[in-house]
């Protein structure tokens, strides 16, 4: 096992009716701004439950995070803040809210350029604090310090992250799944998936509890993500699948061993150029980067086989190459596609996106940089 330190601050209150503690978790003298997206928790009584509980305090409110949200959008946010003097944001939202929200907070206290922030890596040094109320579990953003913010104008979508960002609380309520339609069920559960196939489908450094925890989880999602899908689907799903994703990227099962993130870098430029949905970008990528780096990975590639799929591995080559169809069966079961012509993106995209890995110096990605320019450019035109 690696050397590790391991911290988290985020405090959770998980299960039905959650969303009144935010009263206790957030201090009575603040001045809150709640920040939210395209107005689904205007439809679904979520606002309604966040006001009821924020009766008693001082607050205003910003709509309009976008879906991969934008430094522009984040900035009139800023400008909010700074005019009305905010001093606590509540994110009441999925990922992109949530993210959004983080960026928002340290660039209200940022001297200087908030860009610099995530073009330059600038130390964030102060953040206004943050609680959230998810509503749709996928990224984890909820209880980690990691945020990805794109700019419209120049097809960027580049990440950060700092501890001083990471939710003080966050509310999971898995009620507020009822509303969510089938896309952003099936995004939250490969996106769940693909996080923690990103810290356990590395080589092996004898982490037993940390491979037990994220093969947990894989079968986990691989169970109830389907079932998210029928017409039956009850409370104790949706819970078992918020769960799974909060856990997938809070920390724990990233704790001392190798991190990969290669194919969540190459999702982010297509997302940055063809707007797919995160998900929609992991789910084609994932299989081909399995099968590109397939002897790096052999080692945990047979053990995820036996383990979580429960092949028989006597022959190697076959338990590899079925591991990997029945990852991209298990995408198919959740109805995500997993090819770039899937959604109309041609071959035009292998130059486009290798041109944009290569602009945010991404030429080695992976836990063991062996994912180079040339390696990326394979995977993409693999992916058409
Ligand atoms: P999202 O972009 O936050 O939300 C997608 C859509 O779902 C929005 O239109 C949203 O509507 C809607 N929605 C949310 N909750 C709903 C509900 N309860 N009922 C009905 N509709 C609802 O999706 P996401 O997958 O959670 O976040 C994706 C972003 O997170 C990407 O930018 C990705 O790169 C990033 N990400 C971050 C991390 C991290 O660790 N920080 C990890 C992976 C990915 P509204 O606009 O009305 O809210
Ligand atoms: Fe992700």
């Amino acid at each position: 096992m690696l050397n590790f330190n391991f911290y988290n601050p985020t405090e959770i209150f998980f299960g039905e009716g959650q969303i009144a503690e935010i009263t206790k978790a957030i201090p009575s003298e603040a001045k809150v701004l709640v920040v939210y997206g395209g107005g689904s928790i205007h439809k679904n009584g979520i606002y309604e439950q966040v006001s009821a509980a924020l009766s008693e305090f001082n607050w205003g409110e910003f709509a309009g995070i976008e879906p991969n949200p934008t430094y522009q959008t984040c900035m009139q946010a800023v400008e909010k803040i700074k005019a009305e003097e905010f001093n606590y944001i509540l994110a009441v939202g999925g990922g992109s809210v949530i993210d959004g929200s983080k960026f928002i907070a340290a660039a209200a206290n940022f001297e200087g350029e908030p860009w610099d922030i995530l073009s330059k890596g600038a130390e964030v040094k102060s953040a206004l604090p943050i609680g959230v109320v998810l509503t749709l579990p996928a990224t984890g953003s909820e209880s980690n310090s990691f945020s990805v913010v794109s700019n419209s104008e120049t097809h960027d979508k580049l990440p950060f992250a700092s501890i001083l960002v990471q939710p003080k609380f966050a509310v999971l309520d898995p009620k507020v799944m009822e509303t969510l339609p089938t896309r952003q069920l099936t995004n939250g559960v490969v996106d769940a998936f693909v996080h923690t196939m990103e810290q356990y489908l590395t080589y092996p450094v004898d982490a037993k509890v940390q491979d037990r925890f994220a093969e947990g989880l894989l079968m986990t999602l691989m169970e109830e993500g389907p079932k998210l899908l029928s017409d039956d689907v009850d409370y104790k799903t949706r819970a078992n699948v918020m769960w799974s994703a909060t856990m997938a990227l809070n920390g724990l099962i990233g704790a001392g061993v190798p991190q990969d993130w290669a194919t969540h870098m190459i999702g982010h430029e297509i997302t940055a150029v063809y707007g797919l949905d995160h998900a929609q970008t992991l789910a084609i990528i994932l299989p081909r980067m399995m099968l590109e780096q397939k002897e790096h990975k052999r080692e945990k590639l047979l053990q995820y086989a036996e383990r979580v799929l429960g092949l028989d591995i006597s022959d190697e080559e076959q338990a590899i190459a079925s591991a990997i169809e029945m990852t991209e069966q298990f995408f198919h079961r959740v109805d995500m596609k997993t090819r770039l012509s899937d959604y109309g993106v041609d071959e035009e995209a292998v130059d486009k996106i290798t041109d944009q890995l290569e602009r945010h110096g991404m030429t080695a990605l992976g836990e063991q940089q062996a994912v180079t320019l040339d390696k990326s450019r394979q995977i993409i035109a693999a992916s058409l």
